[in-house]
């Protein structure tokens, strides 16, 4: 065996305190034995821990939120970490709106401000509309800027994983080469991640939403754009340069439309909301909106119905391939799509059936989101939440000095 001095265990001991933490922030509450089970600790282990954690007030009992049990027995006690402990900032640029969630580390959403703005053409404008939304927010919340522990940011588009900025100039014309995490830090001064909105709402949906206890979800963003977000084994999976999940140029027709993507016939050419809006809207006097559509649909109007419908296949023929590549266990469609229901996700139902090879298909349950247009500013938290690099664990131990 080998030798340990007294140094390396205490480092040791930091650094287990560490993988506590942040499986909590992750969870937000959870029992001794799950906290065991994700950071792989001994459940001896991680009692003890827990107990020098809780003399430090970081890490509290939370026995009203234990889940009711019909059986006989005490249910376990569940922890958090303490409310006074941190709060983490979400923000969200859609293409014609901002929204801002405060959060505490125990997953409580403190306050929420939101407001309509052309996000698409003004980046300047929309970096300064979001700091005040922050700052109101802060306030409505009753947290000092010195606790917040990190800020996450969705924009609708792509990023680049190195220089953090938008890549392309058809999504947002008005943020080409704006740094945005860079530029969103210098107004608040705290640290900004940023992340595209399809990997946000499948981080909320696994953490808060239908994607709850599942360790492999997909979640398909149908909107204006259609893209996926994938967390594999707990984590967002990103790929090299950040494409990964781009669904939406999956190749559907041969002879099809030509793509904003430059290809011909990608599946978002019969499935995003502009193309279905614009066909259901014909011979009809007015432009209808997405909304309409949807209504129209769950009135039975039969156009409505069926482009949805066909759209729901096409979107099918997608996420089968997923399905194939990635075995997950739960595919959760959001985006204002969504609303649509079952008159989108019962065709794209059969062409997952028809299309994914058995054993795939009948492992995945596809169930619409739970957080609708919410879902990416729980995701911008969750992203601060469940940083995989430790990130709520460094901040707290930078605030408190509880760790080394
Ligand atoms: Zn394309």
């Amino acid at each position: 065996m080998e030798r340990t001095t007294a140094g390396g265990l205490q480092s040791l001991r930091d650094a287990n305190r560490r993988l506590v933490i942040q499986a909590l922030s992750g969870r937000g509450v959870a029992s001794r034995a799950e906290i065991a089970r994700i950071t792989g600790l001994s459940r001896s282990t991680v009692s003890s821990l827990v107990s020098d954690l809780q003399k430090t007030g970081l890490i509290v009992e939370r026995e009203d939120d234990a889940p009711q049990s019909a059986g006989v027995g005490r249910p376990p006690v569940r922890i958090a970490l303490s409310p006074s402990a941190g709060a983490a900032i979400g923000i969200d640029f859609g293409h014609s709106h901002i929204a801002v969630a405060v959060g505490d580390l125990s997953h409580t959403v403190l306050a929420e401000r939101w407001q309509q703005i052309d996000v698409d053409h003004l980046a300047v404008e929309g970096l300064d509309t979001a700091a005040e939304l922050v700052c109101a927010a802060l306030e409505q919340a009753g947290v000092d800027r010195e606790r917040v522990v990190g800020v996450g940011m969705g924009l609708p588009g792509p990023i680049s994983d190195e220089h953090q900025t938008v890549g392309s100039t058809s999504i947002l014309p008005g943020w080409v080469g704006v740094n945005a995490a860079d530029e969103m830090s210098r107004r608040l001064g705290l640290p900004v991640s940023v992340e595209n909105d399809a990997n946000l709402g499948a981080l909320a949906e696994y953490v808060w939403g239908a994607g709850r206890g599942a360790p492999d979800v997909a979640y398909i963003k149908a909107s204006s754009g259609i893209g996926a977000g994938l967390v594999i084994g707990g984590r967002l999976h990103r790929g090299v340069g950040g494409t990964a999940g781009e669904i939406g140029h999956t190749p559907y027709r041969e002879e099809g439309a030509v793509c904003r993507c430059g290809n011909r016939g990608c599946l978002e050419t019969v499935a995003r909301t502009d193309v279905i809006t614009s066909s259901v809207s014909a011979g009809r006097g007015r432009a209808l909106t997405i909304a309409d559509v949807v209504e129209l649909a769950e009135r039975g109007d039969p156009p409505a119905q069926r482009v949805i419908a066909d759209a729901g296949r096409a979107i099918g023929v997608g996420v089968a391939g997923l399905c194939n590549l990635l075995n997950p266990r739960r595919v959760i469609v959001g985006g204002e799509l969504s609303a649509a229901g079952e008159v989108l996700l019962g065709p794209l139902r059969d062409s997952l059936n028809r299309y994914a090879i058995p054993t795939a298909a009948s492992d995945v349950t596809v169930v619409a989101g739970e957080l609708g247009k919410r879902a990416e500013v729980m995701g911008a938290l969750a992203l601060v939440l469940s940083d995989p690099s430790h990130g709520v664990a460094h901040e707290l131990s930078r605030a408190t000095g509880v760790l080394a």
